[in-house]
């Protein structure tokens, strides 16, 4: 039977270090890590990770600030904002809540947050940083499962890794990180032919698809570490992820749940980002 990593647990752990170093940030330099999320609309789920993002900020003791735009913005209006939250210097960290109404252009919304200020990690510099194996702010969904291994004493270099899915949050920026780590990588997707012997290989398996439980325990090899990064909600309102988890859990050495594996990560990274931008911030100016 598995080991159930706690990603609940290890969320909380992080936080608490990162409240430690944010009170010494401002004991020492004063200075008080600032993050700011930008809305733009009403969708309810935004809304949900919004306020958890709220809580996770004044649990750490950062700032945190929330501007709420209506539908209807401009894409101007939206690029003027975050002008000045690049200048703004209480602002460390600047996230811009996805999806974006139609009329409004991811890429030149996230082109125009200053580098260093782009905790999500997903600006073009930020991503070729990482490509080149020189990250500064790394996706946080990604990262947070790098920290979820390396804080349960799970080895990544020499290892056989397989990811499901190919997306820009989460598939590939996964797959940089583990190359960096020295892993063995491979990405597979929908045109993938013969998933399950792709997927059988894997010592460490990733499922980011957004498929409910397509991972099945004939899909994964007797004693891998499966990490399930899917959040599916069901038409009879449960929560699933990726993976097929009693079943899995037989099988495998280690495994995480949903909800309460990889999603908690995600805020825990997404601080650590701010901080170390109010850190960076203050080395420079
Ligand atoms: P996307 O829909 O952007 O990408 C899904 C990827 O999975 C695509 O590359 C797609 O392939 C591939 N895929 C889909 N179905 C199959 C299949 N049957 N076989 C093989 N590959 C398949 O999703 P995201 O990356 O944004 O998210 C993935 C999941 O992770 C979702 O459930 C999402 O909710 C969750 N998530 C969780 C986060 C967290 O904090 N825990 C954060 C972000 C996402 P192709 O490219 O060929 O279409």
């Amino acid at each position: 039977m598995a080991i159930v990593i706690d990603g609940k647990a290890v969320s909380r752990d992080i936080r608490e270090e990162l409240k430690r170093d944010a009170l010494r940030l401002k004991q020492e330099k004063g200075v008080v890590p600032g993050l700011a999320v930008v809305l733009i609309g009403e969708d309810p789920a935004s809304r949900v990770y919004i306020r958890h993002k709220e809580n996770a900020c004044a649990e750490a003791g950062f700032l945190s600030r929330t501007i709420r735009l209506p539908t209807a913005a401009t894409q101007q209006v939206l690029l003027a904002l975050i002008q000045s939250l690049n200048n703004d210097g209480q602002i460390h960290g600047i996230l811009v809540q996805l999806p974006l109404p139609g009329h409004i252009s991811v890429d030149t919304v996230m082109e125009a947050i200053d580098p260093r200020k782009d905790v999500d990690g997903f600006h073009p510099t930020n991503i070729g940083r990482l490509f080149s194996g020189n990250p500064w702010h790394r996706a946080c969904t990604p990262a947070g499962i790098i920290e979820l291994l390396d804080r349960s004493a799970i080895g990544i270099e020499g290892k056989e890794a397989v990811i499901v899915g190919r997306s820009n949050i989460v598939g590939k920026p996964l797959a940089l990180m583990l190359l960096a780590r020295h892993a063995t990588v491979t990405i597979c997707h929908t045109r993938t032919r013969n998933l399950a012997e792709v997927t059988r290989r894997a010592e460490l398996l990733f499922a980011a698809a957004g498929r409910p439980e397509m991972i099945r325990a004939d899909m994964i090899r007797d004693g891998a570490v499966v990490i399930d990064v899917g959040i599916n909600r069901l038409a009879d309102g449960r929560l699933v992820g990726d993976v097929a988890f009693e079943e899995c859990a037989a099988k495998a050495a280690f495994i995480t749940p949903v909800p309460g594996g990889v999603g908690p990560m995600t805020i825990a990274m997404l601080l650590k980002n701010t901080l170390q931008a109010a850190g960076y911030r203050n080395r420079t100016s």
